[in-house]
């Protein structure tokens, strides 16, 4: 492999020092792709396809230096030219195209598949504009185009173009890749984005509203459009459709190629379909068997159900799709002649409602058709899946009991450990070795030192160093003033009431009334909140709103500021998450149970050294047995509590809130003058009035249980030698965790491709 100083002599003709810091970052990013370039691909005979809506990658520059082996060395071979690879590292644009977990998932899934060198790729959409640029202004969000790609980029053009049939007209796809390049493997994969031949950007008017209907200009301008209306939600399925329909003819070109006959499909090729927003694969690889390669309609369905399996990511209902009949009619008529044939052979076989495919309002349910034509069905964490197969999808455990099986989700490490957190890998490795980035369960050798108290002061100091680093970033990124010697209490998700952000409000609320009233905590707390709320769910902003009213008003109060600080990051993003995870004491994941499949970013601050505040949601059950319950805090009602109470319509919130003083002082603090006076009170007031008389995601029921684990945790935290033994052991068990481990499950079960 060339150096990369050889490689900027014979590209630049010129030393590092003479370069600036763009020129560098350009210089890099062709230097990895030269590299990438001359490694062969993964091949063997099954081949996946993942595909997915979304594809949070993140940065790619420092990950690749990583997965090539090279970083320590360009860093310092920059360092001896006087320049910073992190300032370099800010330069590269950061490419949302996803919305949160599930994108996020996805990327570190492509990562691990490269790592574990399966012949295993991501299929997407080459969107624009990521995920919108969130700003605050008057304590409010308000949403900014995110543009990310730019001439020098990681998008390799090709010439691979499809045709892609609608009702009223034809678009032709063009492909774009990225490399994904594992962990020191001599081979890589490609990220397939599909993108139509040119989008329009003066399609876009005010902010990320835009002309939806010119489908041909826009279809792949935005991610996720608001999709609150009619338009948005066709032009939803026109990407949806394009996405799979481009998919499937990659998939049965490239199995041709490599001697398929078709009837043979699903010896050469699987896709995994992520959440339900691909589902449209199903009948659209039908449609081409039958169609274009003249296979019996009955032999198609049965090769496709071979190679497909489904990714279940929730079990909110408003968040599995149902489309109505008449859009797909508008959209896709090729495809609803083959969903009503399906639907038609479900009916024949079983006669319970809830397994039908179209509803009797001509819905037609996603899940439901991926369910029936698909030989694998997986949750993406233990209770997860365990609920799906007791309540949720209970019909179809009772039908296909076979297809249900449990994959639970994991990280990438190199990424969320190697790189987010250079100062504790570092120390892990000259603990133990570096095997542990190929094989994560090796971290389990720290659990010699959990009693090990010079351990434990160097953890304290590699923390301590983070926060700086973090107060640094802050100050000249976000305009916010951390105060590293607090305890640092972090959420950082996206905003939706039932990862419960508000209940950490009124718990910050509560805080501020008890300093307020003397009640003066034994160390400063810096309560940290991240998050984006979609632009068309009112309330999710509302509680943005609320927690920036809170910030301007205790971050200013001289008598409080001293005690407690809150802050919402602006834009959070892969980027801003790298920064705040490895300077986080205590993680809060503090969903109603039931309702957070998995989560992710419980994993990352897991490995990062922060504890869990939790509740008995999604991963946070493993990670409490895996960690040991003396390791993590956990609260609040268990999911089969929650689970009763919504079938029983059980949960009055006004009843938690007329029967207990402290509930009811923090909810009113909402409409508290000193609050309304930095605020917009119509947002305020239709938050009081949500929780008051709907609260659907139970946020009062497990108020008080939170408040007093709380307190728990803060009071623990100054016996520090007990709390980095604690941190010792969730490290040190984080290595499940490790998607290296959630993809070699998912090609054991499901994939069965060769390594
Ligand atoms: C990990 C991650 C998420 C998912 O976080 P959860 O706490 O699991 O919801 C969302 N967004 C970004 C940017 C992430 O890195």
């Amino acid at each position: 492999m060339i150096k990369f100083n050889q490689f900027v002599a014979s590209k630049a003709n010129k030393t590092l020092d003479q370069l600036t810091d763009r020129e560098i970052y350009v210089q890099l990013l062709n230097y990895v792709k030269e590299i990438s370039a001359n490694k062969a691909k993964n091949t063997g005979k099954r081949k996946v396809y993942y595909i997915s809506a979304e594809f949070l990658i993140g940065k790619l520059l420092s990950n690749n230096l990583i997965n090539l082996g090279v970083y320590e060395e360009i860093k310092n071979e920059l360092a001896n030219a006087g320049k910073s690879l992190s300032h370099i590292e800010d330069i590269e644009p950061e490419p949302s195209l996803g919305n949160g977990g599930l994108g996020r998932l996805a990327s570190c899934f492509i990562d691990s598949m490269a790592t574990l060198g399966l012949n295993a790729e991501g299929v997407g959409l080459n969107y624009h504009c990521g995920l919108f640029k969130q700003v605050f202004k008057r304590n409010e969000q308000h949403t900014d185009p995110n543009f990310w790609i730019e001439k020098d980029a990681w998008l390799i053009p090709t010439d691979i173009s499809y045709d892609v049939p609608f009702k009223n007209f034809t678009l032709k796809s063009k492909l774009d890749r990225i490399d994904i390049l594992g962990y020191k493997k001599e081979t890589k994969n490609y990220l397939n984005l599909f993108d139509i031949q040119a989008v329009n950007y003066h399609l876009i008017k005010e902010g990320i509203d835009f002309d939806k209907t010119k489908i041909e200009e826009n279809l792949t301008l935005f991610l996720y459009p608001d999709d609150s209306d009619k338009n948005g939600e066709l032009l939803r399925i026109y990407q949806q459709y394009f996405m799979v329909s481009n998919a499937a003819q990659l998939l049965i070109d490239e199995a041709i190629e490599r001697g398929s006959n078709l009837h043979d499909l699903a010896d050469y090729a699987y896709v995994q379909i992520n959440d339900t927003h691909p589902s449209m694969v199903i009948p659209e690889l039908i449609r081409l068997l039958t169609e274009k390669h003249s296979i019996d309609f009955n032999e198609a369905v049965d090769i496709v159900r071979n190679m497909v399996g489904y990714t279940n990511h929730t079990i909110l209902a408003e968040a599995l799709e149902k489309w109505p009949l008449a859009y797909l009619d508008e959209v896709v008529p090729h495809l609803v002649t083959i969903i009503k044939k399906l639907d038609k052979l479900v009916r024949a076989e079983y006669q319970d409602p809830a397994v039908q495919i179209i509803d009797e309002n001509n819905r037609v349910h996603m899940a439901h058709m991926d369910i029936h034509f698909s030989n694998s069905v997986n949750g993406v964490a233990a209770l997860h899946t365990e609920i799906l197969k007791n309540s949720e999808l209970k019909a179809f455990y009772t039908i296909y009991p076979e297809k249900f099986n449990n994959k639970t989700n994991g990280i990438t490490f190199r990424r969320w450990l190697e790189f987010s957190n250079q100062n504790l890998a570092a120390y892990i490795k000259e603990l133990i070795g570096e095997e542990y980035l190929q094989d994560a369960t090796q971290l389990e050798k720290l659990l010699a030192f959990e009693d090990d108290k010079d351990v434990h002061q160097k953890l304290t100091e590699i923390k301590f160093q983070n926060k700086l680093a973090l107060k640094t970033y802050l100050k000249e990124n976000k305009g916010i003033e951390l105060d590293e010697n607090s305890i640092i209490d972090t959420q950082i998700k996206r905003f939706h009431e039932y990862k419960r952000q508000q209940m950490n409000a009124l718990y910050v609320i509560h805080k501020y009334l008890e300093i307020k009233a003397g009640k003066l905590p034994k160390r400063k707390i810096t309560v940290i909140f991240g998050g984006k709320a979609a632009p068309a769910y009112i309330i999710a902003q509302d509680i943005i709103h609320l927690i920036l009213c809170l910030s301007e008003l205790i971050n200013n109060d001289p008598e409080v500021s001293k005690y407690l600080n809150v802050h919402l990051v602006e834009n959070y993003n892969v980027s801003v998450a790298e920064k705040l995870i490895p300077a986080t004491d205590i993680s809060e994941q503090i969903s109603l149970a039931s309702k957070e499949a998995s989560g992710t970013g419980n994993m990352k601050f897991m490995l990062n050294g922060a504890l869990t505040l939790g509740t008995m949601d999604g991963a946070n059950v493993e990670i409490a047995e895996l960690a040991g319950a003396e390791n993590i805090y956990t609260f609040g009602k268990d999911s089969e509590s929650i689970i009763k109470l919504y079938e029983t319509s059980g949960y009055v919130s006004k009843d938690y809130y007329k029967n207990d003083e402290n509930i009811k002082r923090a909810v009113d603090f909402i409409l508290d003058s000193a609050l309304v006076k930095l605020g917009n009170k119509t947002r305020l007031e239709r938050l009081y009035n949500e929780l008051l008389n709907k609260d659907w995601f139970m946020t009062l029921i497990d108020f008080n249980a939170y408040v007093e684990a709380k307190e728990q945790i803060l009071a623990d935290y100054e016996d520090q030698d007990s709390w980095n033994k604690k941190v010792i052991c969730n490290i040190a068990k984080a290595g499940f965790f490790s998607s290296d481990r959630t993809i070699a499950q998912y090609n054991a079960d499901i994939w069965h491709c060769e390594g």
